[in-house]
């Protein structure tokens, strides 16, 4: 036994926080490292103490084998968890670390070299009896080996990078015409990514699953399944919904899958927790596809129907300890079900985004829910790194269940400054076929009318509520001593005053116009993040949040947030000869020039409060005041000329 006393987390984001969570309950110190461009981090202050790696992009930063050895002995960390990505599947990292004196957290160089490769792997698993896609993953790369191959397999087919990873370095190719140029861009596409074009070939399967079995062996030689996740919904070959277990699997698939997983793992002498990836076709045979030596994404759900901690137990493995369950004892209990949040945009092409969560709210959870995030308001979603910010997760009785309480997680997720995929998410959830279980990785493809957002106006009812939400949120200037006023009602929800009232909005870059009408002001009330509103008789809430400068107000699974556009800024670099007007109905809270005084352009003349907002009305060019035609306390209307300026010749 070697008790580690000291992990260092040599990653970032969600799964380092996820990991020091799990240390700091085991009594573990932990140390964090970070770029500079995570200088601010969240997993930086959950853990003990942090060492800045310095740089920005990975290279230079957390794929650095030698910094994070020197930040581990610096520290006096014992051990060392790599986390997924980066290094996590890095055989010199393994063996670097082992070469330092320090244990590493996960299966040895050898097994991460073995699988590594995927043609390599196939060969492997091939002579361990664990079936295979038919393809060709052998050494000679010539293209008339490829293209007898795929005639023999019969088209599609799919060529894959071996070294390939993440989705990418996959190309399908429909017939023998398309083979030749599909084969040079997939080599020269591999080359590009991964420093390595060998290519294998494999039959392209038709609406598959994605299904896949998590293991988890110990250094005695005991070897344990702990069911399987169905890994279907995915974009770009990048699972974005995961669930355990897989829909529709029986015992006795889940038997044959687990024991052809648990081969897998003894053929590569495997130790600590791994996933053998397969494909499910619609006979119901499997496929190995390939294994992902190292602590998974979406390990959540699994934990969540078995009852464990897989980090606690990879990190007890590594310490020398036995498995604390045998096969027998592995029991599952309901349903779980993740959602990958990512700063993306799902209706274009889900490019990533980049940018400061100006508005990040999780919601509180309740039974069965869980939240992995790696991220808090105000922080900066980097172009540095992988796009993923947080994971939802939540587990239920039934499949129903857990898929509800997601829904419900997801629909009181709020965020804003950087586009996500959390309306997409929601959308997948509600789909009826994903409701029913009916799930393969074309998923999405197959469904593009009901996930991706129509391309259509919001509706006058949107903006109406807008224009209420942003008076009714405004906070009131004027103090009103009447207990009577909409300000001082005691349920707390904010009431409109009935009288009309015009706003303009700026949405996505564009000005709406919008004249909130009496009713809807009078039937319109606001309670720190809801909007209430009556419709068809009904009534309806809404989130809408406030913050300073902006209005977050949801219309069905989308947030949009919307600022005000200053009305009397706009007005007054078009203000008319003779004088400066006001562009509103409001009151005038300060007037700050007297007649003949000089002023500068931009200096300020007069404060207008109106919808409940102040606004400063400026001289546009340098001049003296000739007339003040209001005076503090005034009521005024919209056109009445305010003050009159004589410019400077
Ligand atoms: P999985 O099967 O768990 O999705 P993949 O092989 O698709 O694993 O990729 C590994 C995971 O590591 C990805 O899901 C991705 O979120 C993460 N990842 C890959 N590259 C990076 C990176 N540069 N930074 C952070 N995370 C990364
Ligand atoms: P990566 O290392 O990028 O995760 P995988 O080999 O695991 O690569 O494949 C990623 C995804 O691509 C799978 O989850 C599946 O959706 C799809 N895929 C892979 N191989 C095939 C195949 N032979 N037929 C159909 N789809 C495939
Ligand atoms: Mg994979």
């Amino acid at each position: 036994m070697r008790p580690i006393q000291r992990l260092l987390i040599a990653n970032r984001g969600e799964i380092a926080c996820r990991i020091i969570r799990t240390a700091k309950t085991m009594g573990i110190a932990t140390v964090a490292v970070h770029s500079q461009a995570d200088a601010q981090a969240l997993h930086l202050e959950l853990a003990h103490t942090a060492v800045n790696l310095g740089g920005n992009t990975p290279e230079e930063s957390y794929l650095q084998i030698e910094k994070i050895i020197a930040a581990a002995k610096s520290t006096n960390a014992d051990a060392i968890h790599p986390g997924y990505g980066f290094l996590a599947e890095n055989a010199d990292f393994a063996r670097a670390v082992e070469a330092a004196g320090l244990i590493f957290i996960g299966p040895s160089a050898s097994a991460i070299e073995a699988m590594g490769s995927k043609s390599a792997a196939k060969s492997l698993m091939e002579r361990a009896g664990v079936p295979l896609v038919p393809g060709y993953h052998g050494q000679d790369q010539s293209l008339e080996r490829f293209q007898q191959a795929a005639e023999s397999i019969g088209y599609p087919v799919l060529l894959k990078a071996s070294a390939g990873g993440g989705g990418r370095g996959m190309q399908v190719v429909e017939s023998q015409a398309e083979l030749a140029e599909a084969f040079d861009s997939a080599k020269r596409e591999a080359k590009a990514a991964f420093g390595n074009d060998h290519m294998l070939l494999e039959k392209y399967v038709l609406q598959p699953r994605h299904v896949e079995v998590q293991i988890v062996a110990d250094t005695h030689g005991n070897y344990i399944y702990l069911a399987e996740r169905d890994c279907s919904i995915q974009r770009r070959h990048q699972k974005v919904v995961e669930e355990a277990p897989a829909p529709g699997i029986d015992p006795a698939l889940r038997q044959a899958m687990g024991e052809a997983a648990v081969r897998a793992a003894q053929a590569v002498n495997y130790v600590n927790a791994g996933t053998v990836e397969f494909l499910l076709d619609s006979s119901g045979e499997f496929y190995f596809m390939e294994m992902n030596t190292r602590l998974q994404v979406e390990h959540p759900v699994t934990e969540l129907i078995t009852n464990t901690d897989l980090v606690a137990w990879q990190i007890a493995i590594a310490q020398g300890g036995t498995l604390p369950l045998c096969q027998d004892q592995v029991t599952l209990h309901g349903h779980a079900m993740e959602v990958r949040l990512y700063a993306e945009d799902p209706d274009n092409d889900f490019l990533p985004a980049a940018g400061q969560l100006s508005l990040y709210r999780e919601p509180a959870l309740g039974p069965g829910q869980r939240i992995d995030s790696g991220v808090r308001e105000g922080d900066a979603v980097s172009p540095f790194y992988d796009p993923m910010v947080a994971k939802l997760i939540a587990w239920g009785e039934t499949r129903e269940e857990s898929r509800l309480r997601l829904l419900h997680l997801l629909k009181q997720t709020h965020i804003s400054g950087v586009k996500t995929n959390v309306a997409f998410l929601q959308r997948i959830l509600a789909q009826p076929s994903f409701a029913k279980g009916y799930v393969h990785t074309g998923f999405i493809e197959e469904h593009t009318t009901d996930l991706f957002t129509p391309n259509q106006p919001l509706p006058p009812l949107f903006w109406q509520l807008a224009g209420a939400a942003w008076i009714l949120s405004s906070p009131p200037q004027i103090s009103f001593e009447d207990p009577h006023s909409p300000w001082a009602a005691a349920s707390g929800w904010r009431n409109g005053s009935a009288r009309e009232a015009k706003l303009r909005f700026n949405l996505n870059d564009e000005v709406h116009s919008v004249t909130v009408d009496a009713a809807t002001l009078h039937n319109t009330h606001w309670r720190e993040n809801m909007l209430r509103y009556q419709e068809d008789n009904q009534q309806r809430e809404l989130c809408a949040i406030r913050t300073p400068q902006q209005l977050h107000l949801q219309w069905k699974e989308t947030l949009y947030t919307l600022t005000l556009v200053d009305p009397i800024s706009q007005a007054t670099t078009e203000h008319i000869a003779g004088g400066l007007t006001a562009p509103m109905s409001g009151s005038i809270v300060k007037v700050a020039v007297e007649v003949g005084q000089p002023v500068d352009a931009g200096d300020l003349l007069v404060i207008v409060e109106a919808m409940k907002m102040e606004h400063s009305i400026r001289a546009t060019e340098a001049g003296v005041v000739k007339a003040i035609f209001c005076a503090q306390g005034d009521m005024v209307s919209e056109g009445t000329i305010l003050v009159e300026m004589e410019p400077n010749s």
